[in-house]
């Protein structure tokens, strides 16, 4: 048990947060635990006590974890595992070693197939294989060498290996297991989902699209592992890759709306069925949890997946009892979780596959493994609406995080065969980076070039924010519908105002009740008429039961959260505390507002958020800004919509105060920060829809803090854009952590707006390459108040030190870079030695986890003899030898503001320490010389130590 661990290694748990001296450790943990859900934010302030020391910290957050029980206690050991050092063997590769008796079996009997799946991924080259198959070794040996190169190449590699061997033991399982009426019902399954994940669904109003023609890849990340920096495909999602929790039989691919979550099943769907992946699988159930809505029977299981999937032809009973018995070789996919009405809960147990129950009630006990144990549950949602009790029972998290800058291209070019068509609008989108950072999401791509027409006609109008995108295709699809009578102004707008309404009741009254899927007399209350069907918002169900008359939903869920947005700006019907209720989900009492009733338990307590009323608000924002109020001149009374939009103005203000009044006190002498709370971010892009100065300006006129953690937000390049323009407001300088975030280069970019008022940025694991570096210099240079960076663990090379050696020498009141865990080799220091040469502040200077080697060390070491200002130097992990130390002994001899100097795990000798013993006795000032893990032997580190107590081995 986690929770007898956390108390029997106290004080290794306790020398693991704080052994470093640094506060980092026990601040990393303590987001993981935040951003699962384990810690309350007020938890977190009991523990983080600033002015207290380290290791209190540490025993009360210890203390905590063990008072709140088991599943805190596992995510605590998940977090610390985490957050260790790279060395650490990545999750698959320590898989390699645990299993390895196993492996060695399997491995013996299929050496040259294993060895080719090895080179088809280009994990192994020709000359890998041939070293492994020499003829004087045994097999068993051949495969334990295998085994020890594929550790050696990391995760990737790992994960085929286990990939091949998985593969192949269920290839062998089926062949000997499977029943002739089971493969007659594979078979009618397979052609049923053939049918339909063909076409994707969406394009109701522009015609059918093949999936095979426009499916482009999406961009997945694992959630638990911010190590694992290889690139993850379909099939890695069902493998072992990341996994956290293996009794648990449930993946979560989470993703924001749009960003492609149905997309990506219905691809595996068509993969499965045409045999071309996820063949270990001999059945594959899918299902969506928008349509199990309207199921109101209670059903067993049997009949749940009959009923819903496929009904075979004979032999239930069997094919039944065949699941029960192989579970391993089933699959089943639930489609958008967070449209369930009801959310999670694990309180009413069944055990019986016979049992039945609602389904919701058969899902949840899927989920959580009660019912149909070891078959594996594949669930999309919206990460908002996962609560901390669905979490404990999951084997991993992986994010689906929408479209790279590649994908962007790829898409575009999928969408217009046309290459010069194509070409004209990438050029577009190119040229307006905020519109590029929508684009990184699937449906805002897709709107985007469905419109670009538009888009290349509008010259320096281009949208701007999501409102803008949803206004374009509005127009775009009503203009299609019936051109417009005068061509000029808005006009467009009033003449289909009754088709804008009623679709806005409808989708309202939806969103209200969390109803995504409308009948016609659904569409009859709200007056729909088959001419506003034709506007091509709505679309057919597809799948329904027979026995169902038609059924409609919106193209998309953001498209019905729009057209509620529309109604609630143009209707007089809705309630005058509409608006306010949108605003104020999370105060106490909002179950007796309308939107109540779409709102879950989990919802009301405030565990988990309610993503469309969110989105239905950001839109508000949008519709009612000052820039768009001219549209609605002629639509509604302008009195009206200026009310509505000065209680937009009202609650936004408010929502950010009380943010702002959670602020602990700072302890005298220390800095006063704020760790952003859930809405924080939804706040600042409600915001950024109004695009009003004045606006951000005001909400942020209180704000009053020295540094603003948005760790683990969920932050992309579209919450850059919006955070950039209200964050500029600020009144005075201050830090700003985005780390564990998705920032990528296009982020980056848009974060310049406020870097002038940027102390310090942390931009720690956030996917940015060289390229960003670059902009991110130009401005920097030119801003007085930046003086700190953080890029630990990103995608940089020596190309971009050129860029940070620039940075040093034009600016001499820059204090802190830190480098750490990416890919800067001896050349690389070489160049960031140039600058350091000629600057005169620089203070702490980090490179961890980096292969500078010897000759980078020296480069470095010369470039700071005489330094008057280092205090922090750390070079550990790069390869440093006693060449290395010998140089470093200089640096330390003459730098007498020098405190601490990490040499951990490099490859320095009894020689090069002596070295240092040396200069040590020259220097009082300095503090520490972390020496862990290099080349000495126990007797030598004894005498060292002897002679210098500030060595720490
Ligand atoms: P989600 O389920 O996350 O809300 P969807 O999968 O419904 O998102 O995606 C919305 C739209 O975005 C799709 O209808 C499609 O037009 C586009 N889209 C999403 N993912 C992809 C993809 N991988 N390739 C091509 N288009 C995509």
């Amino acid at each position: 048990m986690a929770q007898d661990l956390v108390l029997k290694q106290r004080s290794e748990l306790l020398n693991d947060l704080c052994a470093s001296g640094l506060s980092e450790p026990l601040e990393k943990v303590m987001d993981v635990l935040l951003a699962r859900g384990e810690l309350s934010w007020e938890d977190y302030t009991n523990v983080s006590v600033q002015g207290r020391s380290l290791y209190t910290n540490a025993r009360h957050l210890l203390d905590l974890v063990y008072a709140k029980g088991e599943a805190a206690c596992q995510a605590f050991f998940v977090a610390l595992r985490q957050i260790q050092t790279p060395e650490d063997p990545g999750p698959v590769t320590r898989t390699l070693l645990t299993q390895r008796p196993g492996l060695v079996r399997e491995l013996q009997g299929c050496l040259d197939g294993a060895l080719e799946a090895l080179l088809e991924s280009e994990c192994f080259t020709q000359e890998d294989c041939r070293d492994i198959l020499l003829h004087i070794h045994t097999p068993s040996q051949q495969a334990r060498r295998l085994l020890d190169l594929v550790s050696s190449k990391g995760d990737s590699a790992a994960n085929v290996i286990l990939r091949y061997i998985e593969q192949k033991q269920n290839n062998l399982k089926q062949e000997t297991t499977t029943p002739k009426e089971l493969l007659k019902y594979q078979k009618k399954l397979r052609s049923s989902i053939l049918a339909q994940s063909s076409f994707i669904s969406t394009y109701g109003g522009t015609g059918h699209m093949s999936l095979d023609d426009i499916y482009t890849e999406g961009k997945l990340e694992l959630a638990h592992d911010c190590k694992y920096q290889g690139h993850l495909g379909l099939e890695d999602i069902v493998a072992m890759t990341g996994t956290v929790n293996e009794e648990a039989d449930t993946v979560l691919v989470s993703g924001d709306a749009g960003s492609g979550k149905s997309t990506l099943l219905q691809r595996l769907h068509l993969l499965w069925a045409r045999g071309a992946a996820l063949q270990q699988f001999v059945l594959l159930f899918p299902f969506s949890c928008r349509k199990l809505n309207s199921e109101l029977d209670e059903l067993s299981v049997q009949e749940l997946l009959f009923r819903h999937c496929c009904w075979p032809d004979c032999e239930q009973d069997e094919i039944f009892r065949f699941i029960l018995d192989h579970p391993h070789l089933v699959v089943i996919m639930f489609d958008s979780l967070d449209e369930l009405k009801q959310s999670f809960s694990d309180e009413r147990r069944l055990c019986s596959p016979t049992q039945p129950a609602p389904v919701h009630v058969l899902l949840f006990n899927l989920l959580q493994g009660s019912l149909l144990k070891g078959v594996l549950k594949l669930v999309t949602s919206r990460p908002e609406a996962v609560g901390p009790m669905l979490r404990m029972h999951l084997r991993k998290e992986l994010f689906l995080k929408g479209f790279s800058p590649e994908g962007i291209n790829c898409f575009i070019k999928k969408q217009h065969r046309d290459s010069l068509v194509a070409s004209k609008v990438l050029a577009s989108i190119q040229a307006n980076t905020a519109l590029f950072g929508l684009c990184h999401s699937p449906v805002l791509c897709w709107i985007v070039s469905q419109c670009h027409k538009e888009l290349l006609g509008c010259g320096d109008g281009t949208p701007q924010t999501i409102t803008d995108v949803y206004l374009m295709i509005l127009q775009h699809f009503l203009q299609h519908q019936s051109p417009p009578k005068c061509s000029r102004g808005p006009s467009w707008l009033k003449d289909h105002l009754l088709g804008i309404l009623h679709l806005g009741k409808l989708a309202f009254q939806g969103v209200e009740s969390s109803c995504y899927i409308f009948a016609s007399t659904d569409l009859d209350t709200c007056c729909v008429t088959d001419q506003d069907i034709c506007a091509g918002f709505l679309t057919q169900t597809k799948d329904i039961p027979s026995h169902q008359s038609l059924r409609y939903e919106f193209l998309h869920v953001t498209m019905q959260c729009f057209f509620a947005a529309l109604y609630i700006v143009l209707s007089n019907n809705t309630n005058r505390s509409t608006v306010a209720e949108l605003f104020e989900l999370k105060d106490v009492g909002f179950s007796s507002t309308c939107f109540g009733s779409c709102l879950s338990a989990d919802q009301q307590q405030g565990l988990v958020e309610a993503p469309n009323l969110q989105i239905t608000a950001t839109f508000v924002c949008g519709l009612l800004s000052q820039r768009h109020r001219h549209l609605w001149l002629d639509c509604a009374p302008t009195p009206t919509v200026e009310r509505k939009a000065q209680q937009v103005v009202r609650c936004l203000h408010k929502g950010m105060q009380k943010h702002f009044k959670s602020i602990p006190k700072p302890v005298e002498g220390e800095k006063k920060s704020m760790h952003a709370m859930p809405g924080f971010v939804w706040l600042v892009k409600c915001i950024y829809e109004m695009r009003e100065s004045n606006i951000a300006e005001e909400a942020l006129s209180k704000l009053d803090v020295d540094h603003l953690k948005l760790t683990y937000c969920n932050i992309g390049p579209v919450e850059c854009t919006a955070l950039a323009f209200v964050l500029q407001h600020l009144r005075s300088p201050a830090g700003i952590q985005l780390d564990n975030n998705s920032v990528g280069d296009v982020g980056v970019e848009q974060l310049l707006p406020c870097l002038h008022i940027c102390k310090s940025l942390y931009l720690r694991n956030n996917n940015i390459t060289d390229e960003g570096i670059r902009k991110l210099i130009a401005k920097g240079i030119q801003c007085d108040n930046f003086q700190k960076i953080a890029l630990f663990n990103n995608k940089l090379t020596d190309a971009c030190t050129q860029h940070i050696s620039h940075l040093l020498k034009t600016k001499q009141n820059f204090l802190s870079l830190r480098l750490g865990n990416n890919c800067i080799t001896s050349e690389g220091a070489k160049q960031l030695a140039m600058g350091l040469e000629c600057n005169h502040s620089l203070m702490y200077l980090g490179l961890w986890g980096n292969k500078i080697g010897d000759s980078g060390a020296e480069a470095i070491a010369s470039a700071l003899e005489g330094s008057k200002t280092l205090v922090w130097l750390s070079l550990v992990g790069n390869g440093v030898g006693s060449i290395g130390a010998r140089a470093l002994s200089k640096t330390l001899k003459t730098c007498p503001s020098l405190e601490d100097l990490w040499l951990t795990e490099n490859c320095i000798t009894k020689e090069g320490v002596e070295s240092l013993v040396q200069a040590l006795q020259h220097n009082k000032g300095v503090k520490s010389v972390w020496l862990k893990n290099n080349l000495l032997s126990p007797e030598e580190v004894e005498e060292m130590t002897q002679q210098e107590s500030r060595l720490v081995f």
